[in-house]
């Protein structure tokens, strides 16, 4: 066995190809292009079919990984989809923007001493093959329960519960705000990371297995949580999100040119503003644009505005490069476009001109003390190190929180002080009866993939409920 790790360390992890950095950069098309089936089998041969699989370990929602890309290097590709379908109802959404490099990748033993095997391309080629070459036959379901289910929200939490529970027999219902099912997948992260229609596939999926999708709908105020078990629905899933920006709540916020990432990303990504003349959403194109923020939102608002033709485009961040909390991928795809990173710098006011507009901002250069409550190193302003940066657009992704729309209508499911619903941590209960949460409205922003943890667990216990009772 040490042989054969020494020998996969050295071999080199087979790149998946990618369009030019130049020609992507003013393009929306997916920046990865996606492995052959060659590059398939030869990367799926690099696993060593570990007995004690540590990327196994790494994966939030128990995926069999060596099962599935063992099944890629013998060329059974369909029993490979249906191998991570077992755990994973978004395969290809998963295997574009999960953070592997911490998860399963980063506990694969060849990633000890060489470079890991790639596991998200290799699920995210399993995925396309399906889609391309599949045969499209759905897995088995149970049979009819009578039981009715209503899912708040369309992102991935909402979707992985109403998967588990409409093969468990189940009537699912979907109930989404926008006019389109998928959550941030289709309002933020944008169509060059995770193209829209591989998410309207993945939705499509869900629809031909019987569940149902009716958007425009903002429960708690067309119709609240109560109202729905009166309609005869006999368990809710909560799975609204944290789409509530935050702003730095500084000097001349007001100007024009300043706005938050989440309605930036939703006028691209959502209303394709991006595809003008076509649509004809607006939204401000800026010539020098400041992004604030260091997270995935803020390298995807910063793509976006190079991609929507900006001179220049910087990243404000008043930390440093190591504390960053985007994807490694997602920095360094960023980095190659031309979006230049400005470290350990702290806008303090805005600044504009008499009509109102944005024309630069006044930043404080940072140093790192001492760990704060987060243990990230805590950065400090530098006395008299005020700068200005010129821009005319300044897109705020500094985080966001808890949107009150529902939670404020339904006075007996209990919030904690920053207004994200509590929960019972093995089951996603609520303190309302008949009521489950899951997702960023229950931990805070997150991501994809603990979402989808989150609402495997609470189908486990819908059903469980649906069948023996509260
Ligand atoms: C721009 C961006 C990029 C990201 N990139 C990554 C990444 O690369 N990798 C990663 O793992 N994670 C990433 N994340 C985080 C990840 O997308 C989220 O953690 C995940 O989508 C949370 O899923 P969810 O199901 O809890 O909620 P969401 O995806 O937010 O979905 C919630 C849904 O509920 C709907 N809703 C809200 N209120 C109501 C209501 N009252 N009635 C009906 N419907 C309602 C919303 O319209 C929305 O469709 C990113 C997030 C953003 C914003
Ligand atoms: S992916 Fe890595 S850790 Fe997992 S079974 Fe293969 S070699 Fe072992």
């Amino acid at each position: 066995m040490a042989d054969k790790i020494e020998k996969t360390e050295k071999k080199s992890r087979v790149a998946m190809p990618e369009q030019d950095p130049k020609v992507r950069a003013r393009n929306f098309l997916e920046v990865p292009t996606g492995y052959t089936v060659k590059m398939a089998q030869e990367e799926a041969e690099r696993c060593l079919q570990c007995k004690k699989p540590g990327c196994m370990t790494g994966c939030p929602v128990g995926v069999n990984i060596p099962a599935f890309i063992d099944l890629i290097a013998q060329g059974d590709m369909t029993a490979a989809i249906r191998s991570l379908w077992q755990q994973n109802a978004l395969p290809a959404v998963c295997g574009r923007v999960c953070p592997q490099e911490i998860q399963c990748e980063g506990n694969c033993i060849v990633g000890k001493k060489g470079e890991p095997v790639a596991i998200g391309n290799l699920e995210r080629f399993c995925a396309d093959y399906e889609r391309e070459h599949g045969t499209g036959e759905l897995p088995p379901k149970q049979p009819p329960t009578g039981k009715k289910v209503a899912v708040v929200g369309s992102g991935p939490s909402g979707l992985t519960v109403a998967g588990d529970l409409i093969t468990k027999g189940h009537d699912v219902t979907i109930l989404e705000a926008f006019h389109k099912p998928g959550g941030v997948l289709v309002y933020g992260i944008p169509e060059f990371r995770l193209p829209k229609a591989i998410v309207a596939n993945e939705v499509s999926f869900l629809e031909r297995l019987g569940v149902k999708v009716v958007c425009n709908a903002v429960v708690g105020r067309t119709v609240s949580l109560d109202e729905l078990f009166a309609e005869g629905y006999d368990a809710i899933y909560v799975g609204v999100g944290a789409g509530l920006p935050k702003f730095l709540n500084i000097p001349g916020e007001n100007y024009v040119g300043i706005l938050s990432a989440n309605e930036y990303l939703t006028r691209a990504n959502l209303m394709k503003a991006y595809k003008y003349p076509d649509v004809d959403t607006p939204i401000p194109k800026g010539k020098n644009v400041v992004v604030l923020g260091a997270g995935n939102v803020a390298m995807d608002s910063a793509r976006t505005a190079m991609r929507l033709g900006a001179e220049s485009v910087k990243i404000v961040y008043r930390r440093s490069r190591e504390e960053m909390p985007a994807r490694g991928a997602e920095i360094h795809h960023a980095q190659e476009e031309g979006i230049e990173l400005f470290l350990l710098t702290n806008p303090t006011r805005y600044i504009g001109n008499d009509q109102g507009r944005l024309t630069g901002m006044e930043c404080l250069r940072m140093e790192l003390g001492e760990p704060d409550s987060s243990g990230r190193r805590r950065p400090v302003a530098v006395k008299g190190s005020e700068f200005m940066l010129d821009c005319d657009l300044c897109i705020v992704a500094v985080g966001s929180g808890a949107n009150p729309l529902l939670t404020s209508e339904t006075a007996d499911m209990k919030l904690n002080k920053w207004g994200y619903i509590i929960t019972d941590q093995a089951t996603g209960k609520t303190t309302k009866k008949g009521v489950w949460a899951g997702g960023d409205i229950v931990t805070g922003a997150a991501t994809v993939i603990l979402a989808m943890g989150a609402g495997r667990q609470a189908a486990n216990s819908i059903h469980d409920y649906l069948t023996f009772g509260w």
